[in-house]
């Protein structure tokens, strides 16, 4: 049920303002580090939130849960500088424990209402074999977000800080097996790589691995594009009229 204009396809490179919300630091840059270094570089104004501290991604029995997150936030930091993202917004969770909440989605809609993006990009929630809650769960809350910030009624305590209802242009999924959107990010695919490789904590131990797992990606989405050549990204562009009540969403 998308019969009105909001349903139709929304340009993912025109966008002027972002928002990018991740479960973990690093998810961002891994799903859409090349198209946020691409559109920050075009003059687009880029925010993330991160909803978990990161405070479980380890291996290592020596590290305590304080430490990593510590270590994470600034790993994060030094990343989003590579990009040109402007502000991160830490909500705090603990790493593994994201619950699908009233509360986050109510955190999530709240900033959603105060930076007023054009675009809010997510990890897919209904991305198949997704065995990690974190990602199933923000997914989902930042859709349900993202579908409800129109409605005053709805988080009405945020208009008291002047925070008023906002009807969200376009959701986009990265890591999703069922893109829309491919994005051409050849030029900007270094300094991805160099975003997510600042996640020393994630990946240091095994870099060469890393980067070419991500480059055999990159090249695999050009052959889904349609391309012969070149690194791209993908996602799933969706109108939030599409998010609701539509059983041809998979094939918009
Ligand atoms: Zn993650």
């Amino acid at each position: 049920m998308s019969s009105d204009k909001l349903s139709e396809k929304y340009e993912l490179s025109q966008a002027k303002t972002l928002l990018v919300v991740q479960p973990h630091p690093d998810d961002a840059e891994i799903g859409a580090g090349g198209t946020i270094a691409k559109l920050s570089d075009a003059g687009s104004s880029v925010f993330y939130v991160t909803v978990t501290d990161g405070s479980m991604g380890t291996l290592d029995k020596t590290l305590s849960p304080e430490e990593l997150a510590r270590k994470r936030m600034k790993e994060q930091e030094d990343a989003m500088r590579l990009l040109g993202v402007r502000e991160n917004r830490w909500l705090g969770w603990k790493d593994s424990e994201v619950t699908p909440s009233q509360h986050l989605r109510n955190q999530i809609m709240r900033i959603i209402r105060e930076v007023r993006p054009d675009v809010v990009i997510t990890v897919d929630p209904w991305l198949p074999y997704e065995a990690h809650p974190d990602h199933r769960h923000v997914g989902m809350m930042a859709s349900e977000a993202a579908l409800l910030a129109k409605f005053p009624l709805i988080g009405s305590e945020h208009a008291k800080e002047g925070l008023n209802a906002f009807s969200v242009p376009a959701v986009a999924y990265m890591i999703t097996a069922n893109p829309n959107t491919f994005v051409d990010v050849t030029n900007t695919f270094e300094r991805k790589l160099k975003a997510v490789q600042a996640h020393v904590s994630q990946f240091g131990d095994d870099w060469t691995t890393y980067r070419s797992l991500l480059t055999s990606h990159a090249e695999k989405n050009a052959r889904k594009a349609g391309r012969t050549g070149g690194l791209f990204e993908a996602f799933k562009v969706l109108r939030p009229a599409q998010l609701h009540v539509n059983d041809d969403a998979e094939n918009e």
